[in-house]
């Protein structure tokens, strides 16, 4: 934002001191002597701040403030009216006609410098609450790869960690599934909130290793005033805090989840959730063990995570059963604006793989189509699939799409990715 103020006074004193004072700590500093002159060179030379006297020839300073509210080009303007009328009922009327705050002649030159620091900390905090506004939902990936991380020179364009998503939706911070890709978004909050205390709700798909390798590095857990909520199914035999117990266990890792100075929180899931406006659903899927995918919904946008699953009349036959079974998973899919979902294997491949509990790159495309999706990211990629094997499934996608005459979008998740809703 461009730290540049206009002075309209018609005190030329009161003026000339104001803009020196101003320029003296660094802002750009304009001025007029009358409320006309202002709003011409307001209206020219945008200022996100302007200082009006309210008692001025020509144009007073109430109808500066009115002229710049009704003016679609200048009703964010921050406006700083001065008097040296202390009547509540005038400072009154200026708020009303558009004034955000009021300095009574004669002013202080560190009053008039509080209050326009002031103005810009209100501008800042309104513009980065827009920018937060202006999606839905934010995405980063941090890791797309299935079973086991990957590094290594034939996976640098797609990347080699594995599943692990962060999602903002307004202030809020979430986070699918924490693979090893799981390090690096802690570090990468880190350094964006520092010492602040975070709260931070991560789902997670289920406990498989390349979902839940990442958490015993994911360095906000040990930051103490941090407060993490966990959300998963309870496992088949134990539960879900058991699960995560188990990984730390001090035969496997030199910390212990016990040891952990952030706050955790483990949410057995039992149905939809709200969290805010936000909504969240899952669906069990049909893979070795416990697994979900989830459905995020706010403001009209949907985000549907879908990973580790294998179609039932894939593995098991088409049949009346599968063919509702595979029906109720896409409906659950249903029209989103965003599908993330595992495509781990080729045609060929799967037939080697058959009962892994995994999709082909096709399962993946027809599921989209069935479900109406808008975009759909494939993700999960099978260790064994370098950057140009990636590259030639995403073609063979393509291809097949347009054979079949689809429209949604389709693109191959790669580590770092960022998308928004
Ligand atoms: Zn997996
Ligand atoms: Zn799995």
């Amino acid at each position: 934002m461009a730290r540049r103020i206009l002075v309209i006074d018609d005190d030329a004193d009161v003026r000339k001191l104001a803009v020196m004072r101003l320029q003296l700590a660094g802002y750009e500093v304009l001025e007029a002597p009358d409320g006309q002159a202002g709003l011409e060179t307001l209206r020219k030379e945008l200022a996100p701040v302007i200082i009006v006297d309210l008692m001025m020839p020509k144009v007073h300073g109430y109808a500066v403030c009115q002229e710049i509210r009704n003016d679609p080009a200048l009703k964010d303007t921050y406006i700083i009216a001065t008097s040296a009328k202390r009547y509540p009922v005038d400072i009154r009327k200026a708020m009303e006609m558009g004034a955000n705050a009021y300095l009574i002649k004669p002013y202080e030159m560190e009053e008039l410098m509080e209050k326009v620091c002031e103005a810009f900390v209100t501008l800042e905090s309104l513009a980065e609450e827009a920018a937060a506004h202006a999606f839905t939902f934010w995405l980063r990936l941090w890791g797309t790869r299935g079973s086991i991380a990957t590094p290594g020179p034939k996976t640098l364009r797609y990347g080699g960690n594995t599943s692990c998503i962060e999602m903002r939706h307004g202030r809020r911070i979430f986070m699918l599934d924490c693979g090893t890709g799981a390090r690096e978004m802690g570090v990468a909050i880190q350094r964006e909130f520092g010492e602040m205390p975070l709260e931070i709700d991560l789902f997670v798909s289920h406990t498989h290793w390349d979902h839940i390798q990442g958490f015993p590095f994911f360095q906000p857990v040990y930051q103490p005033g941090n407060r993490i909520r966990i959300y998963s199914l309870r496992g088949s035999d134990k539960s879900l805090e058991k699960v995560f117990t188990g990984q730390m266990d001090g035969s496997y890792f030199p910390v212990e989840l016990t040891d952990l100075k952030g706050s955790l929180e483990f949410h057995e899931l039992e149905g939809p959730l709200e969290l805010g406006d936000l909504k969240v659903t899952h669906f069990g899927l049909n893979h070795p063990g416990l697994a979900v995918g989830f459905r995020f919904e706010a403001a009209g946008k949907s985000l549907v995570y879908l990973t580790d699953h294998e179609p039932y009349c894939r593995l098991a036959g088409v049949n009346d059963l599968n063919r509702r079974l595979d029906r109720e998973v896409d409906e659950f899919v249903n029209g989103a604006d965003l599908y993330i979902r595992e495509a781990q294997y080729t045609e060929e491949e799967y037939v080697r793989k058959k009962g892994w509990g995994h999709s082909t790159w096709k399962d993946a495309v027809d599921s989209a189509h069935a479900a109406g999706v808008k975009r759909l990211c494939l993700y999960h990629h099978d260790p064994m699939h370098d950057d140009i094997a990636l590259d030639n499934i995403l073609s063979a996608c393509w291809e097949y799409m347009k054979s079949q005459g689809m429209k949604f979008e389709c693109m191959m998740g790669a580590d770092l990715m960022e998308l928004t809703i």
